[in-house]
């Protein structure tokens, strides 16, 4: 008797407090997308494009970047802009916002989603590549941040950062790039709490990918993954609706991403050794 109101009240609550996505959220909204040359950010860049955004796009490649900015203007975006040069460069992360400010006045929404090239093998003991690394992954979306809060915080924005399960849990043959996506969970993280203190309208949603067939995912994972990566196209249509609806984090693609999250505090070993067991070492030759 007492169970049938209080699902009922369970599931009005959800409903309630679920705000659907409209594509024309992003319409005429100000975006920065880094590492938009290829992959995922490449294809968020067509999905805003689609709604109607003004994009600026970023990586090191200008002739990848010139087609997909022609393409953007063919599927319907405000406006479409680039800048090329390697985040490693702090001066470069900090000029992509002030290039913002001046073609728009201002900025909506700034997704982090660039990386640098790593490898996927046993820890080499490289400590210049982990340094190296962590510049271009998390220093620069740092420095990204704190030049654009000023604006994001006039416009009520957001900020998006592309990170990875493994910025959540161990896995093998990571090492350099899994400290580089955890540094951006404990910064993030940490800056969120201070905004909400603050009062102040800029969200975070930390976007927690898991196996996405891109090229480069393709090239360097896929001989050790049991199962194909994800579509492109809908993890970077996730992303954007997750940022336009101020989440806190994303799961993509969700049962692979949220299972084992919840597993990991209450059986880490468990988890550890799933996770082995889901990849084919045998085929990773130390190198
Ligand atoms: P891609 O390799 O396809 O894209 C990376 C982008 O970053 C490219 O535009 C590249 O362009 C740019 N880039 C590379 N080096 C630099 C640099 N030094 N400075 C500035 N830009 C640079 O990656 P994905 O699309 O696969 O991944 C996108 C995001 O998703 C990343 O944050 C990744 O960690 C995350 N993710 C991806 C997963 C997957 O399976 N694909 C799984 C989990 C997370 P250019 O070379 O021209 O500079």
């Amino acid at each position: 008797k007492i169970l049938v109101p209080f699902v009922g009240l369970v599931l009005a609550f959800c409903f309630y407090s679920k705000e659907d996505f409209k594509p024309e959220m992003l319409k005429g909204k100000r975006v920065i997308v880094t590492g938009a040359s290829t992959g995922i950010g490449e294809q968020m860049a067509y999905h805003l494009a689609r709604m109607g955004a003004h994009v600026l796009i970023t990586a090191r490649t200008e002739a990848k970047l010139q087609k997909v900015v022609t393409w953007c203007l063919e599927l319907g975006a405000a406006s479409a802009h680039y800048m090329y040069g390697s985040m490693e460069d702090m001066a470069l992360a900090e000029d992509v916002v002030k290039e913002a400010k001046q073609l728009w006045g201002g900025l909506d929404m700034l997704i982090l989603n660039h990386i640098g090239y790593t490898y996927f093998n046993y820890f080499d003991g490289d400590v210049e590549h982990l340094r190296k690394l962590l510049e271009i992954n998390f220093l620069s979306y740092v420095a990204m941040t704190v030049s654009a809060l000023p604006v994001l915080k006039e416009s009520g924005g957001s900020i998006l950062v592309v990170s990875s399960t493994a910025g959540k849990v161990g896995i093998p043959f990571v090492a350099p790039y899994s400290a580089t996506k955890f540094a951006l969970d404990g910064f993030f993280s940490s800056l969120r709490q201070e905004l909400i203190i603050e009062n102040i309208n800029v969200s975070i949603t930390l976007c927690i990918l898991g196996h996405i067939a891109t090229e480069t995912a393709e090239k360097t994972v896929s001989h050790v993954m049991q199962k194909p990566g994800a579509p492109k196209e809908e993890c970077a249509l996730e992303i954007i609706k997750s940022g336009a609806l101020r989440k806190r984090e994303l799961y993509y693609p969700y049962a692979a991403v949220r299972i084992p999250l919840l597993i990991r505090d209450w059986a880490p070993e468990f988890l550890d050794s799933f996770t082995r067991n889901r990849l084919n070492v045998e085929n990773v030759k130390r190198s």
